[in-house]
């Protein structure tokens, strides 16, 4: 595969200004929502082959995530590429000023495996609306749901707008080399690094969409039937594969043992077969991920599940108690069915603690205690969150996604999706039609009046 001729093409493409015509992107993105509609067995099926993922599971995941920001900047796509006036300052008279919304130009998306399809496809939707031309490179690992999506993107769009390239490392690092007017990553902090050094070398833009350890606390006065309820969904959804689901809680004492038979009750009724292939149950990646998992678990420390099934790559859902800041376990993001449980009593030690740690991508509370809750947030640094919920602020177009810190640098989804891809270029628009003369010289004293009356 030749990239750099990929990247020249897309850049002639972008330059030759067709992109910045918003009937043009109106329509690429009315063409992607068809594309997806009429191959949607087919991505089922992909996902199906790598992950033994559901319909349904998928469905809510993951296209349904991809309608909605289509369908959000198919709707608002006009309004935001519209240049927009803004006021104009006395020392500036007279004159109007106005912001213009342009496309950066050509831009490299690279996704993580997880949930292979909206985390390709989201950023791309913001790119395209943006007016860019993009290449996107999905993750090499799930490779079934990466061929499906090369080839239903491939065989429907203009390459010069909008294509996949598929491959690991090797063309990562190709793709990395080229000179782009923004990267948007997501994956690993540490290979995020390798992303950001890249794009130093031509001080190109980044949004990095990185990962972490996601703290969830849990206060003794919250439901604590309906907060395990929730907290099992989001926890073993994708079979914890997920970058913002609760990584571990943190868990009043005086609740603790009832929270745990909560849990423990809520998992036997979500996920009723222990470790075999079920509908409603994901497996894990493959067999390095199934390994590091499974060192992971401390036996000791088992409250319930722990069973494996290797040949299947099934990890049931899994309880840790008894677990301190200093175990392995919480050393870095679990990324999979395990969660460990930390007790406390002190609220201010277990921020102290928290924040001794890298700045979270999201972070959850259960509590009705609105005092608690403001603490909590004004005190702790993270991407963004929930409040007696889990992972569902992501599906809210208003609220801008992304981390903190070495969670993550930018952020996207709907309106801010379409800002991280835009440059807003400010214009100061001046008439022929009066000419102040105060700037030029000669500097007299009555000038010198007159303009510190006007800028003090
Ligand atoms: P990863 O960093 O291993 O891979 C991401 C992408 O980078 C892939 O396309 C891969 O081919 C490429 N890549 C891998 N190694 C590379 C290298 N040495 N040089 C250049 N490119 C390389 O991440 P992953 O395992 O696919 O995904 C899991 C991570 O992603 C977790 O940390 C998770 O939290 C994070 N994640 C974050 C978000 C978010 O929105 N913030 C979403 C999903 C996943």
């Amino acid at each position: 595969m030749d990239i750099p001729k990929i990247v020249n093409q897309q850049k002639c493409f972008f330059n030759s200004n067709c992109t910045k015509e918003v009937t043009l992107r109106i329509n690429t993105l009315k063409k992607l929502k068809n594309v997806i509609k009429e191959n949607e067995k087919e991505l089922y099926k992909a996902i199906y082959t790598d992950f033994k993922k559901s319909e349904f599971e998928t469905y809510i995941t993951e296209i349904a995530l991809i309608y909605n920001e289509l369908n959000d900047a198919i709707k608002n796509l006009k309004r935001w590429s519209k240049q927009k006036r803004v006021r104009t300052n006395l020392a500036n008279f007279p004159a109007k000023s106005y912001i213009i919304p342009e496309p950066l130009g050509t831009i490299l998306v690279i996704s993580a495996w997880n949930y292979p399809y909206q985390i390709a496809l989201i950023p791309v939707i913001s790119a395209i609306a943006a007016g860019n031309t993009v290449v996107i490179k999905p993750s090499e690992i799930p490779n079934n749901t990466s061929r499906i999506l090369a080839k239903i993107i491939n065989t429907n769009f203009d390459a010069n707008h909008f294509t996949v390239v598929e491959g690991s490392v090797e063309t990562t690092t190709e793709l990395l080399k080229q000179k782009w007017d923004k990267i948007f990553f997501t994956g690993s902090t540490s290979v995020g690094r390798i992303v950001y050094k890249a794009a130093a070398e031509n001080l190109t833009p980044v949004t990095l969409e990185l990962g972490g350890k996601s703290p969830t606390f849990i206060f003794k006065d919250c439901d604590i039937k309906l907060t395990a309820k929730r907290i099992v969904w989001a926890k073993f959804l994708n079979a914890g594969q997920t970058c913002i689901a609760p990584d571990y809680l943190l868990v009043e004492k005086e609740i603790e043992q009832q929270l745990l038979s909560s849990l423990k009750s809520e998992i036997e009724i979500a996920y009723p077969v222990n470790n075999t292939i079920n509908e409603n149950y994901v497996q894990i990646i493959n067999d390095a991920h199934f390994d590091r998992l499974s060192n992971l678990i401390p036996k000791d420390k088992i409250y319930f599940g722990g069973e494996q099934n290797a040949s299947e790559r099934i990890i049931r859902p899994t309880l840790l108690q008894n677990i301190s800041f200093e175990d392995p376990i919480m050393k870095d993001e679990i990324f999979g069915p395990l969660l460990p449980i930390i007790s406390f009593e002190n609220l201010d030690k277990v921020i102290t603690k928290v924040k001794a740690k890298e700045k979270p991508l999201s972070l959850y509370i259960y509590s009705k205690n609105k005092k608690i809750i403001r603490k909590t947030l004004h005190e702790i640094s993270f991407g963004g969150g929930a409040i007696n919920e889990s992972l569902v602020h992501l599906s809210n177009p208003n609220l801008p996604f992304g981390g903190v810190g070495t969670s993550g640098i930018g952020n996207y989804h709907s309106k801010a999706g379409f800002d991280t891809f835009t440059h807003y270029k400010s214009i100061l628009h001046k008439s022929f039609l009066f000419e102040p003369n105060l700037k030029y010289t000669p500097f007299t004293k009555w000038k010198r009046q007159i303009v510190k009356f006007i800028l003090e």
